[in-house]
């Protein structure tokens, strides 16, 4: 299943964020925006196999149950939380 991946960055600081769908990249550019004044670009983009499955690895959403306890990442346990 294809995941649609949005990455977000400001032309004017360091903010830069990606996201998981265009909602929350766009609320989290518009919130960017209104608060700093500053131009926001973003760029999607469709990730497929091994990237895909990295980033789920990952636990992008930050929920621990969302971690795939297949993957050797998971084996580091919570020594690195
Ligand atoms: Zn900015």
């Amino acid at each position: 299943m294809e995941q649609t991946r949005v990455s977000v960055r400001c032309a004017d600081c360091s903010f830069e964020a990606g996201y998981d769908g265009l909602p929350a990249a766009r609320t989290a550019l518009d919130d960017h925006e209104a608060a700093t004044g500053h131009e926001v670009a973003w760029e999607i983009e469709s990730l497929t196999g091994g990237v895909s499955q990295a980033g789920a690895d990952a636990g992008v959403c930050g929920r621990p149950e969302c971690v795939n306890e297949d993957s050797p990442l998971a084996n580091s346990g919570p020594a690195d939380r």
